[in-house]
This record gives C-alpha cells, structure tokens and sequence, in this order.
C-alpha cells in the first residue's frame, strides 16, 4: 500500500516538506500548506500544480495529479501580516539596503586566479538550452528577475498584477539591439515558470537566447562581506566568443551580482510593492531608452560608467 506521498513547497527561497495520503485533495494540501507556512489557502498560487493543463480545483484528488514523490510545487503567496503592511504604507519605503557597495574590492576579485578558473568550469559543465540562436552583430542584455523584472514577494492573483511596467515594451525594443538572456540564481524550473507566467517565453515580439539558473553562478569570497554568489559574465563570454565586456550589459538590482564585472553592470532600482509602484515606475522604459543609445552610439560599453546612465549623453559624432 503506498499510503503517502511527500511533497515539496518551495516558498520565499524555503522549502517545506508536505506528507499527503491519496485521498488528499488539493484542499487538504492547502490546508497543509497553511499549517506549514501561515498562507491562507486563498492566498497561495501554486505555480506549477496542474491537472489537465489548467489549475485544479480544490477538491480535485491529489493522486488524480499523478505527482511524483518529492514533487516541487513552487509557491507564490503572502502572509497576512505582510499584506497589511504593505497596504497600510503610506508611501514608498526607501529601497531595501541589503545591497552592498562595492568598489575597492571589485577590481582586485575580478582577476583573482581562483575565480577565473570556477568560470571556466562553469564553461565547461554548465549546460545552456539555447531557446532562440544569437544574431549576427547583436550585443547582449542580461537580465536579473526578481525585483528587476518582478515584484515577487507581493501578493496578487496573477502574475501580470507583479510584472514591471513596460517589460514587454522594454524587451521589444532592446531585442532590436540586443540578445537577450534570462539569469537569475534560482532554479531552472522557477525561471521558466515565471517567464511563462510574464507572457515573455512566447512572446511575438522578441524571442530570449537562454536563461541561466543558479548553477551558472560562482560563489566568492571577500574579506569584508564573507562568501557569497554571484553572476560572472565570463560564463556567457566563454561559451559565446562574440560577446565581451565592449558589447554586454547586465542590469541587476544587486550589485554585488556583477562584481566580477563591475564595468558591465547597471544596477536597477528595484520594483517592489507592485501595487503601490505600478502606475508611477517607468525605470524600463527609460532604460530601453539608454538601451539604444549604447547600441547606436557605444562601442565600448565596459568604458561608460552605467550608474551615470540617466545623465548619458551619447557621443554622437562617433563614425
Ligand atoms: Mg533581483
């Protein structure tokens, strides 16, 4: 008799292991999934929980799901206390300082032997699925997901309701220029759920080359902030010789993710709150803007400072 079947719920970057029976429905799993993390059952999306290709109604029966055992459901939810919070702030709260900023330590780690050669073990062993080939004579855009592209920690009933504002707009016009890659350090699976929840996987109007998971990242150490990992561009620039540090550019809303390329990061201002940020934040659509300007103008984007980028001014005399 197999009784049981333990699943996996993977919710704000923790996992929570769920014991379910056969005759559990997606209620009870809710329920369970309550006890476990305080999300009340209306307030949990669970991504990638389907029967048929549609999302199950709660008293669907769990083995009617055909789960396999250690299944992730990958959740998106908030606690009620966070919900009230953010609907009683009155106004922006400052940008979240969980960033470091880093400039003396940059240039020393960038060249440090030990990192060089974990990206080229990344080059050798990380695996790309390539979803559209690169172009000829196009430059590359790398972009974070959470709080770049996604607000993901705040509730809404679809994922639309947490897209920044302008992504689509944004990705159609840097697509003219540019390549596109998708890196963010979660899972392979989270990305492509969240890309497909965005609209982006399918979309008519620009195609993404690759995303890259958590597995491309490095992890670093530095004598001031301890061990952490981060997003080298040399993976990409290994594997793909066309791109350089003269024609990439990554956006990111932490800095310390291109700290091995700190000449081709742009550091975002971050999208959280989507509800209270929806209607007034325009950060893609004037960076679509500074986009073209580097693609027509720049032929070396290592050599402009990106935190200056919203006083850009092109030199437009260039042949
Ligand atoms: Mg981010």
């Amino acid at each position: 008799m197999e009784g049981f079947t333990k699943i996996i719920i993977k919710w704000s970057g923790k996992e929570y292991d769920i014991e379910l029976t056969e005759n559990d429905t997606v209620g009870n799993l809710k329920s369970a999934i309550q006890k476990q993390t305080g999300v009340r059952p209306d307030r949990q999306k669970l991504l990638n929980l389907k029967f048929k290709g549609k999302t199950p109604d709660d008293d669907c029966r769990i083995c009617q799901l055909k789960l396999k055992p250690g299944f992730k459901i990958m959740m998106m939810g908030s606690l009620e206390e966070d919900i009230a919070e953010v609907n009683t702030t009155p106004e922006n709260i400052p940008e979240v300082i969980n960033d470091l900023d880093i400039e003396e330590e940059e240039i020393a780690i960038e060249n440090q032997e030990v990192y060089l050669a974990k990206i080229e073990k990344r080059i050798k062993e990380y695996e790309i699925k390539i979803l559209n080939q690169p172009r000829e004579g196009k430059k590359l855009l790398v972009l974070d997901i959470d709080y770049t592209l996604f607000d993901h920690r705040s509730v809404a009933e679809t994922g639309l309701e947490l897209m920044r504002p302008y992504l689509h707009e944004f990705l159609t016009s840097a697509y003219e220029d540019y390549d596109i890659v998708i890196w963010s350090a979660t899972g392979m699976k989270w990305i492509e759920e969240k890309m497909k929840l965005l609209g982006v996987t399918n979309n008519p109007n620009y195609k993404i080359m690759f995303h890259l998971d958590s597995l491309a990242m490095i992890s670093i150490h530095t004598p001031k902030y301890g061990v952490m990992d981060v997003k080298p561009l040399g993976v990409i620039w290994g594997k793909f010789q066309q791109y350089s540090n003269k024609n990439t550019i990554m956006f990111d809303d932490i800095r310390r993710n291109f700290i091995m390329n700190p000449k081709n990061g742009l550091r975002i201002r971050p999208f959280r709150q989507a509800h209270l940020n929806r209607a007034t934040d325009k950060e893609l659509l004037y960076l679509s803007k500074y986009l073209k300007d580097l693609a027509k103008y720049c032929d070396d984007f290592s050599a402009v400072n990106h935190r200056h980028w919203e006083k850009y001014k092109p030199n437009k005399r260039r042949n």
